[in-house]
């Protein structure tokens, strides 16, 4: 299928807009709607399908990202190529994963000319990541579909992957999950696990109407520098995020008790507080990382499991 953008746009397009072959910025209402209706697409709400109409965005996610010539960048979910069009045109080498099966044919032609993408059709949580970026750093790059985004953060910091900065959209109120602190109602097994792999801040607000359909939240671009080395240095990482996923899966009870739910005993328990000399009646949410890592650590070098 050929798109013929310039006469449906009746030149709508303007000069500085012009690029290859598709010959105009997706990042606009009315090309997009112009590919979705020249490829019969109708947004998946299962798939978490919002796209990008706003320029002056996909700019700053890129600017963000410090994208340019010689970086490696994993895109997730590239949709009809919005934003990887914006990271192509800064001369960087683009992967983009994408699930919709229908749309690496429409991205065959909506980035067609840029030889520095390529497009991957599959599942990001499937995939495998170190194959498909090869060795040396990475940076990421995407408009997260917002039905799997704390997976997916998991998963790409978990693996320990040479990723460099993570510049994603994200619901407002899961970055706020992001970047909480100890003590606020917001702070969560996110923010822990956020916070000990990355550096995050919210880059900026991103409006309902910057996007095809509208979502019903608030947007942010969040970004993450990671670390060279987690925040705090563990014995057992798993030992780590299994006592973190303990304290907030029942915010309510104090440390103690979540970490008897979660199958420690009494004694072992007790011998942990006493060795890290912290007190088993607070609340897990008032925990900082240095404290979740002295306490996993106290369990890990007294054998308590
Ligand atoms: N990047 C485009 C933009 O900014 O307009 C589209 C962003 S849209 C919010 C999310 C994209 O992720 C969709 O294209 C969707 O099909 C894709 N997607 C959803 N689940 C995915 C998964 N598990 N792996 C890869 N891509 C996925």
């Amino acid at each position: 299928m050929s798109i013929d953008i310039d006469n449906e746009l009746n030149g709508e397009i303007h000069q500085e807009t012009k690029l290859k072959g598709l010959n105009a910025t997706i990042a606009n209402p009315s090309v997009t709607r112009h590919i979705m209706k020249a490829f019969n697409l109708r947004a998946s709400k299962r798939l978490g399908q919002n796209f990008l109409v706003d320029a002056n965005i996909v700019r700053g996610i890129v600017d963000a990202a410090g994208a340019k010539p010689g970086d490696k960048i994993l895109e997730i979910g590239p949709g009809i190529g919005t934003l990887t069009q914006g990271l192509a045109e800064s001369g960087a080498d683009i992967t983009a994963v994408e699930l919709d099966k229908k749309l690496p044919a429409v991205l065959a032609e909506t980035l067609a000319g840029y030889d520095n993408v390529r497009i991957v059709p599959g599942d990001i949580l499937k995939v495998n990541i170190p194959e498909l970026m090869g060795d040396g750093p990475f940076k990421v790059a995407a408009n997260l579909p917002y039905y799997i985004t704390t997976p997916i953060l998991m998963e790409l910091l978990e693996k320990h992957l040479p990723i460099s900065i993570l510049v994603t959209m994200v619901q407002k109120e899961v970055a706020l999950r992001m970047i909480a602190k100890p003590g606020s109602k917001t702070y969560g097994a996110l923010s822990v696990a956020v916070q000990y792999y990355t550096k995050p801040h919210i880059a900026f607000d991103v409006p309902p109407r910057s996007f095809i359909p509208a979502p019903e939240v608030d947007s942010v671009v969040i970004v993450c520098d990671v670390r060279e080395k987690p925040a705090v240095e563990v014995k057992d990482e798993k030992m780590f995020f299994r006592v973190v996923k303990a304290a907030f899966g029942q915010r309510r009870k104090t440390i103690a008790n979540t970490l008897k739910g979660a199958g420690f005993t009494k004694e072992a328990i007790d011998r942990a507080f006493a060795a890290c000399g912290i007190d088993s009646g607070r609340r897990g949410e008032t925990f900082n990382l240095k404290e979740f890592a002295a306490l996993a650590d106290a369990i890990v070098v007294n054998n308590l499991v």
